[in-house]
């Protein structure tokens, strides 16, 4: 019956690491397969190079005759590079990438070529894509989506397909996936924070989002993960005892990398280097078989899109190294889970990133101005920045003393708080010379240069300002990062460009100087964002019944957590920023919600079948040997028979207890289910699987994991978590 099961560890057991190969130095392999500036360069005209960089720059569009010659020079690249097909790369809602590719060329039936790959394919296309989620917009609209090109993001030869990352819109121009919301929020962070930056530096033309990401991940061994159907189908394990070692001695964290690892990692890293991904490192994180990796920041939507590749490829490396890669926040029980920092910063045309104090007092005024609006606009929508995290996965994460709470707030040192601190006493209105003078030099002038080494880290707060970025922690290692990148880069803009109307008031109407006026609002923004800055143990119970007075929202789980996509100030935020309209919020609102309940619904049925195929036979087989134990023993000794055999028959009541209680858990389990299926509404039935059917899994599982103690280790179907944590 175990047969799987050993088979499986044999297989992994044989298995030996890929050896390394290390030719050339991974600077000559950078962006090899990026149709990128240099590239551009080489193979545009000066026309159609301009073109293209004025369309990167000021999201200009590109004519339609200087896109025929861009297509034929990127087609003409990605051929001498062996390319043989070309597609469309983009993400809908589904949270993965999506591709369809087509041959350069059409063999004709005379055998002549027809060239297929023009200025029309490459700035368009209407991939035939109608079963991904658009969330009811294209029944009540068109059928058709299209795809349209993203020149921000350069195409990438991957395999042999030339890639063209593009947003994906519905035919009356809704947004059906995460690129095009988060180039909106990205247009308008740029417009907002610009016109700020303009106070301080007139030379300021452009204003870029930075995202530098950290992927968690574990690496199970192929043959391993594929013997258990729950890692196969849901990405996780749905049962399974803890082993005797999990991660309490902490010697995996920062350990020697397994060479097995190292080599699928070393080879990981080839090939991201060649697709323009700038990684750089990589060590072991706490759990058993977890590991990191982060590459250097980036402008947010090319990161986004990398990461997304990045996931790709890892999926397609590992599994060239018989490895299986797992994403899911939570793949086992009682071991840490996974997550994706998202690292926040923003940056200028002119080379200066708008979060790092500086060494003159102007710019640290600068850098208080950004600082205390992401603070304030973080204060504003903390509700949206935690739906933007939300799933079904990340559920298991957030709040489990692992991984941040789900209770926003805000880390940010003992020093930057006292020097808000000190700006809060900052009198009304115009200020003496003798408090500029204090101000100036001795508040503002003095923000430590060394803040970047020197930010104490509390890991336990969802949003930290780490020197000269804010790194948001909540972010769940499956989750696309477009989704937390488009909420943030939204609300800083938002309350941007408030912050801008205000100044401007103050200096028009009550004849402030520039100065004066940023202080003055400063000020007001420090004492009203008060409730979210919180230094303290993000973890302890405490900060619950504190965040609770200070009325920060606790959503603990997705149906909670989402709600808040369609209030009214949701809506009125996203419109006035031209980011998403209602029909657009309502819709991915519907495919939240829907992901959320199949996810629920796929780990409900896997965990029927676990239990009535695998489970209760495994824990009736080892009864039957007891019971054929007990009764020899009964045929031998008679009646005295009892003086061997009481342990086998307590044994044999706890198997029966085990095995009835489950099958009832299971069942109810499964007509919870059933009744959920059958609301018509999807709000109320997300809630009936938060509610009613998830607090099964645990029970479900307490009584598997039990028998999983007892059973004969040699009957036991499902691979252990020592064998997937440990081989
Ligand atoms: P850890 O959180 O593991 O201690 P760090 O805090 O040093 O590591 O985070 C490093 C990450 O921060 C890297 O992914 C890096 O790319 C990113 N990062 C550094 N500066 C910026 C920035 N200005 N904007 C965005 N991300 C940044
Ligand atoms: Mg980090």
């Amino acid at each position: 019956m175990s047969s799987t099961r050993f088979s499986a560890i044999r297989n992994s057991l044989s298995r030996n690491p890929i050896p390394i190969e290390e030719k050339g130095r991974r600077s000559e392999l950078l962006g090899r397969n990026v149709f990128d500036a240099q590239k551009m360069l080489q193979h545009l005209t000066a026309d159609a190079l301009e073109s293209v960089r004025a369309a990167v720059q000021s999201g200009r569009k590109i004519d339609r005759k200087i896109a025929d010659q861009v297509a034929e020079a990127m087609k003409g690249w990605a051929i001498t590079m062996g390319a043989t097909h070309y597609t469309h790369w983009f993400q809908p809602l589904t949270g993965a990438t999506a591709e369809k590719h087509d041959a350069f060329f059409d063999l004709l039936q005379d055998g002549t070529a027809l060239e297929k790959f023009g200025g029309g394919q490459l700035v368009q296309q209407e991939p035939d894509a109608s079963s991904f989620p658009s969330g009811g917009i294209r029944n009540t609209f068109e059928a058709r989506g299209y795809t349209a090109w993203d020149p921000t993001s350069p195409a990438f030869i991957y395999g042999t397909t030339l890639c063209i990352p593009t947003i994906f819109v519905s035919y009356t121009g809704e947004a059906l996936d995460n690129k095009a919301p988060l180039l909106r929020a990205l247009h308008a962070m740029d417009d907002a924070a610009t016109e700020v930056a303009r106070y301080f530096d007139k030379n300021v033309g452009k204003v870029n989002a930075t995202l530098g990401w950290e992927q968690e991940y574990f690496l199970i061994d192929k043959a391993l993960a594929h013997s258990r159907p729950d890692i196969l189908l849901t990405g996780r394990t749905l049962v399974g005892r803890h082993a005797a070692k999990g991660q309490q001695l902490d010697d995996h964290y920062f350990g020697v990398i397994p060479s097995r690892v190292l080599s699928f990692m070393s080879d990981l890293e080839k090939e991201c280097t060649k697709l323009g991904i700038p990684v750089k490192t990589r060590h072991n994180e706490v759990a058993p078989n977890q590991f990191e990796l982060a590459p250097v920041f980036e402008e947010a939507n090319l990161a986004v899109d990398h990461n997304l590749l990045l996931m790709d490829v890892m999926d397609k490396m590992a599994d060239k190294h018989h490895l299986k890669v797992l994403f899911h926040e939570k793949p086992f029980a009682g071991i840490n889970g996974s997550g994706k920092h998202n690292n926040w910063s923003l940056s200028t045309d002119t080379g200066v990133n708008l979060l790092s104090p500086g060494s003159t007092p102007m710019k640290n005024l600068q850098f208080l101005t950004f600082f205390i609006n992401t603070i304030k606009a973080v204060d504003t929508h903390e509700e949206l920045l935690r739906a933007s995290i939300a799933s079904a996965s990340n559920d298991h994460r957030l709040g489990a003393n692992e991984a941040p709470p789900a209770i926003f707030s805000i880390f940010i040192g003992s020093q930057l708080t006292r020097v808000l601190d000190e700006l809060e006493g900052v009198s009304k209105g115009k200020l003496s010379p003798e408090e500029k003078t204090e101000l100036k030099l001795n508040v503002v002038g003095k923000i430590p240069e060394i803040l970047l080494d020197n930010t104490d880290r509390n890991r336990t707060s969802p949003f930290a300002f780490t020197g000269n970025k804010f790194e948001m922690r909540g972010v769940g290692a499956k989750t696309n990062c477009a989704k937390p990148m488009t909420v943030l880069n939204t609300i800083v803009a938002k309350q941007l460009k408030d912050f801008k109307k205000e100044v401007d008031a103050l200096i028009d109407k009550k004849n402030l100087k520039k100065d004066e006026a940023i202080f003055n609002v400063l000020r007001e923004y420090i004492k009203a964002s008060k409730r979210i800055r919180f230094d303290g143990d993000g973890y302890s119970k405490d900060w619950e019944i504190e965040a609770k007075k200070r009325k920060l929202s606790h959503n603990r789980n997705t149906p909670e957590a989402l709600a808040v996509m369609t209030s009214k100030e949701t809506l009125a935020l996203f419109s006035s920023m031209n980011v998403l309209s209602e029909v657009e919020l309502r819709a991915r609102l519907e495919v939240e919600l829907e992901a959320f309940i199949m996810h629920l619904q796929i780990e409900g049925r896997v965990y029927s079948e676990l239990v009535y195929t695998q489970v209760i036979p495994a824990a009736v087989a080892y009864q039957n040997t007891l019971l054929k134990n007990v009764a020899g023993l009964k045929e031998i000794y008679g009646a005295a028979h009892k003086r061997f055999s009481d342990g086998q028959l307590a044994l044999i009541e706890d198997l029966a207890q085990h095995i009835l209680d489950l099958k009832k858990k299971t069942d109810a389990m499964d007509n919870a289910r059933k009744k959920a299926n059958a609301l018509l509404d999807t709000n109320k039935k997300a809630i009936a699987y938060e509610t009613n059917v998830k607090p099964y899994f645990e029970d479900i599982r307490h009584h598997c994991d039990a028998l999983e103690k007892i059973v004969d280790d040699q009957l036991w179907p499902l691979t252990k978590y020592r064998e997937l944590l440990f081989v």
